[in-house]
């Protein structure tokens, strides 16, 4: 391990999180020779059957935590797929039906793109505009909703500004006009309760490894009585029913089950702890000159503080904040080089949007990471706010 590694301070939970130890222990199992490496579709020897426990075992798990059965699930290589699997599945099935989508602008890129390849395909999708606090209202989604509308998707907790939304009301409205609603989950499993039955959600994509499980598994949740089939990405085996084939990745299910399942016993209390590091971070850099919160103040995840920084420059307060691993508005969309579209959509402007930082707190994170990361920021912004006061100067005079 480098020095850097060791001294830089983890506040990116929302990019990905450490895996916790119990669900490496639990993954560990699985890969050992003697234990439950068989395939889980090889039901004529013993090998296969104890992998199937496994996969039973783990679906038993992550179904119990959004209370859906464990039969209503869909093993995926993460968010990005179940997304796509959800949209392009679930509008592709109904497509006789009718071929109009709604979504949200401050969606996540595996929607948005989806969304665009039906666009692509002669589809019509109708993009709803958040407030200026990231929220969607159920009467503009109601309003938006036409007589060949299939799908609505919308994000339970938003990956940049931890904005959550109102998926109960937005499903009732779903439901009212018999169209069926998908909800990525990927940022609230394990920080909110996601209750499928109770908010009324059809298709709900979620991942491992933004909950201390591993990367590379996630897993789509399809309503069994709303909807009987989606088309396919993947052709094969007949695995899962068909909806998406290939041996099952036995070890990775087994570690997005237990660090489900963990979850499910310890989401409360954590949540609690990291929403007092989240104040405190708020209270130590709250008051510095130029910084706003972005994103509605109490509607929102308890592991995600977005602010920008009024005045100066997004890359170099990113530079500034060697030591933090934090994400910046100009980071975010880094391929694109463009300020964050999120950030946009809620009306900053350019320069509010390029400096801005998405500090992401989770289950390792102790007070002293915290102030740690008060004191960096502090330090960074003073030094940042001295050299465009000197500059300034030098152009005056
Ligand atoms: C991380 C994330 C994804 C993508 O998940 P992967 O498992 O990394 O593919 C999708 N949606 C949201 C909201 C996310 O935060």
């Amino acid at each position: 391990m480098t020095d850097d590694l060791k001294e830089t301070v983890y506040l990116d939970y929302a990019a990905t999180t450490p895996v916790d130890p119990r669900v490496r222990d639990c993954m560990v199992m699985c890969l050992e020779q003697s234990e439950g490496f068989g395939n889980p579709a090889s039901s004529t020897h013993v090998y296969g059957e104890q992998a199937a426990v496994v996969i039973r075992q783990a679906a038993i798990d992550v179904a119990t935590l959004i209370n859906a059965s464990p039969d209503e699930l869909v093993w995926t290589s993460g968010a990005t797929e179940s997304d796509n699997l959800a949209v392009l599945g679930a509008a592709h099935f109904k497509a006789m039906k009718g071929r109009h989508i709604v979504t949200v602008v401050t969606e996540h890129k595996a929607v948005l793109e989806s969304c665009a390849q039906l666009e692509q395909e002669g589809f019509t999708v109708t993009y709803l505009r958040p407030d200026g606090t990231g929220l969607i209202s159920a009467k503009d989604l109601a309003a938006a909703l036409r007589p060949d509308t299939t799908l609505v998707s919308v994000m339970h907790a938003n990956n940049e500004t931890g904005v959550v939304q109102d998926i109960g009301a937005i499903g009732s409205v779903c439901r009212q006009h018999d169209v069926l609603l998908h909800v990525d989950a990927a940022q609230s499993i394990g920080k909110l309760p996601v209750d499928v039955i109770a908010q009324q959600i059809d298709l709900l994509s979620f991942n491992a490894h933004k909950a201390c499980g591993p990367k590379g598994v996630g897993a789509l949740y399809l309503n069994r009585e709303r909807i009987r089939r989606i088309e396919p990405l993947l052709y094969g085996g007949g695995q899962q029913r068909g909806i998406r084939p290939g041996t099952l990745a036995v070890h990775q299910i087994a570690g997005m089950g237990e660090a489900l399942r963990i979850l499910g016993d310890e989401m409360e209390a954590e949540a609690s702890r990291v929403s007092c590091l989240r104040d405190r971070l708020w209270q130590g850099i709250g008051q510095l000159p130029g910084v706003v919160l972005n994103g509605h103040p109490e509607q929102r995840l308890c592991s995600i503080l977005n602010v920008s920084v009024a005045g100066v420059e997004g890359e170099s307060l990113q530079f500034a904040l060697d030591g933090l691993a934090v994400s910046s508005g100009s980071a975010c969309n880094s391929s694109s080089g463009e300020p964050s579209y999120v950030l946009r959509s809620l009306g900053l402007s350019d320069q509010l949007a390029e400096a801005s930082i998405r500090f992401s707190l989770g289950r390792f994170t102790t007070e002293a990471d915290i102030d740690q990361a008060i004191k960096l920021f502090t330090r960074a912004l003073a030094y940042l706010q001295a050299l465009s006061c000197g500059a300034s100067m030098k152009v005056n005079g």
